[in-house]
């Protein structure tokens, strides 16, 4: 079965009226926009602030019903430091599931007679009844506070509130002061509260590499393979992972395999950001693709099984290191967030108790996040000044 690659694209206007993107960073984009997640779901547990969405995935599967619809949302604290520790504490991973037939969204008549109809055919727009909920004015996530002054702009907690007053709001509030403007509209000075915003497009894993068409394997050096000069310590991490084998041994440190199986198996498409294992047409599930010999988690203790069902808990996508790349952190900083590869593991059977609250109002799932990081051989390749 071939793994599903996700690479990252700009923001373009299609996206913006995509109901059920699957993207990088921005405001989340809620399946039931009626039940944003509130920040208390999501607070980091090293600096108490609310995470930012690093990415959402549109995932639907075909069983239960209720996973019609079915969007993952990853959140990633923005502090570096807050990385140093359990993942479980600076990241959490949000399942969201909806029926076909739900009180949100209705289909929308389409022609058609163009051709056979399939799935991708079907347009979806929000019922007439729907009203979003507030939201974050910094974030996205539920805004359930308002500012003091003019009780018009929202939150979802008081740290969001502080930064926006101190960054702007104070300047802009209506009800504070002379009126003025928001010295830089909101967009702007709010960005370096979340990840930059891209689309996330989806294609097979190509059988070969570019340099590698006879499929054994061995890649033939490549053009930027005699590095050797100054700056490369600056390197991107898609750029480190496209160098060589050759490049490696030359370099007489003992790379564990699974890193050379790793860097092989990436050279085949290089910008990929995500491997997604799971297939619709398919029971198997792909296995990760470790970065390390070290770190593996074990399922059913450092992966434990579905709270609400009791199942043990697949691997469903992960995310690679180039993707720290579209996040513009400053790489410079050794205290900048980094990781080898993050493993989404989530419930198998996309369980749908307490997916609804008393309410009847849809509620988050918490799936979990395992991080592996280069091994130290890697480290001290990186440390090497090739
Ligand atoms: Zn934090
Ligand atoms: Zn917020
Ligand atoms: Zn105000
Ligand atoms: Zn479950």
């Amino acid at each position: 079965m071939p793994t599903t690659l996700g690479y990252a694209e700009p923001f373009d206007e299609e996206l913006a009226g995509d109901l059920f993107p699957s993207k990088v960073g921005g405001k989340p984009r809620w399946l039931d926009p009626t039940c944003p997640l509130p920040a208390d779901q999501v607070l980091c547990d090293e600096c108490a602030k609310p995470m930012p969405m690093l990415l959402q995935l549109s995932a639907p599967e075909d069983e239960p019903a209720e996973a019609f619809h079915r969007m993952i949302y990853v959140f990633a604290c923005r502090n570096g430091a807050c990385h140093r520790t359990d993942v479980k504490r600076c990241m959490r991973v949000m399942r969201a599931q909806l029926a076909e037939k739900n009180a949100i969204y209705r289909e929308q008549a389409c022609d058609h007679s163009a051709g056979t109809s399939s799935i991708d055919d079907i347009k979806w727009v929000l019922a007439e009844h729907v009203k979003p909920a507030p939201l974050c004015a910094v974030c996205g996530l539920l805004g359930n506070k308002a500012c003091s002054k003019c009780d018009t702009r929202l939150y979802c907690s008081r740290s969001h509130q502080m930064e926006d007053w101190n960054t702007g709001h104070s300047q802009g509030c209506p009800s504070y002061k002379a009126p003025g403007k928001d010295s830089l509209d909101n967009g702007q000075r709010l960005r370096h509260l979340l990840y930059p915003e891209c689309v996330i497009v989806s294609e097979e894993e190509p059988l070969y590499g570019k340099d590698d068409e006879d499929g054994d394997g061995d890649i033939d050096g490549d053009d930027e393979g005699s590095n050797s000069g100054e700056g490369v310590e600056q390197e991107s991490t898609s750029e480190a992972l496209t160098k060589t084998g050759e490049d490696l041994e030359d370099l007489e440190v003992d790379v564990d395999e699974a890193f050379m199986a790793f860097q092989q198996r990436v050279q085949r498409s290089p910008d990929q950001i995500i491997r997604y294992a799971r297939s619709p047409d398919s029971d198997e599930v792909d296995k990760p693709l470790f970065v390390s010999n070290t770190d593996h988690p074990q399922i059913d203790t450092d992966i434990p099984r579905c709270e609400q069902c009791g199942t043990s808990r697949q691997f469903e996508f992960q995310i690679m290191p180039q993707m720290l790349n579209h996040l513009l952190l400053d790489t410079a900083d050794p205290a900048s967030i980094d990781w080898g590869t993050l493993l989404v593991y989530s419930c198998p059977k996309n369980c749908t108790d307490g997916i609804h609250n008393q309410a009847g109002t849809l509620t988050y799932t918490p799936e979990i996040v395992w991080r592996q990081n280069f091994s130290s051989h890697r480290a001290r390749l990186r440390d090497a000044s090739i």
